[in-house]
């Protein structure tokens, strides 16, 4: 563009009338704003969202403290104590996700080899202070009670595709 050109534009408000005509068209334009959380958006079904523990049916816990996930997280996210029982089995005293570090990569979900910790569709968390965000073992199993049936009906479609 020439310096005439733009001379020219410039004294017809060639730009400001452009602008216009985008806003104009938008006015008038279909809204497509969402009413979160009355109205919700499409969800995947490999969407990652909030972790959660497991436990089997008779309510025992799934996570055998393998320490496969901490060990995987490229975030350095989850924190695992774990100990001997009286009976033999293993099992975490401590199992702790860091939300603000942890990036929803799934990975901790694909290393578990018994399918116990699982990245749910829940979307409805937050936090104000940066703790609100420190899951412990007490919460993620807590949210894994809470979702189990949907994370059963995940888990069922997902073996379809293996
Ligand atoms: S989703 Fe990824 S970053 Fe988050 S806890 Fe699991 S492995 Fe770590
Ligand atoms: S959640 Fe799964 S991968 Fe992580 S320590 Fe427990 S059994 Fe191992």
């Amino acid at each position: 563009m020439n310096a005439l050109t733009r001379w020219i534009n410039s004294f017809l408000l060639i730009e400001l009338l452009k602008g216009l005509v985008l806003t104009g068209r938008h006015l008038f334009a279909r809204k497509i704003t969402v009413q979160y959380p009355e109205e919700r958006t499409p969800m995947s079904p490999r969407f990652r969202g909030k972790h959660a523990l497991r436990r089997y049916q008779n309510g025992e816990e799934r996570c055998i403290a393998c320490k496969l996930c901490e060990a995987v997280c490229p975030a350095l996210a989850i924190t695992i104590e774990s100990e001997e029982r009286a009976d033999g089995t293993r099992r975490t005293t401590r199992y702790d996700i860091d939300m603000t570090k942890c990036i929803f990569c799934g990975f901790c979900e694909e290393a578990c080899p018994v399918d116990s910790i699982v990245e749910t569709h829940d979307i409805d968390y937050h936090g104000e202070r940066r703790g609100d965000l420190y899951y412990t073992k007490d919460r993620l199993l807590a949210t894994g009670d809470k979702h189990e049936t949907q994370i059963a009906a995940m888990k069922a479609a997902d073996a379809k595709y293996r």
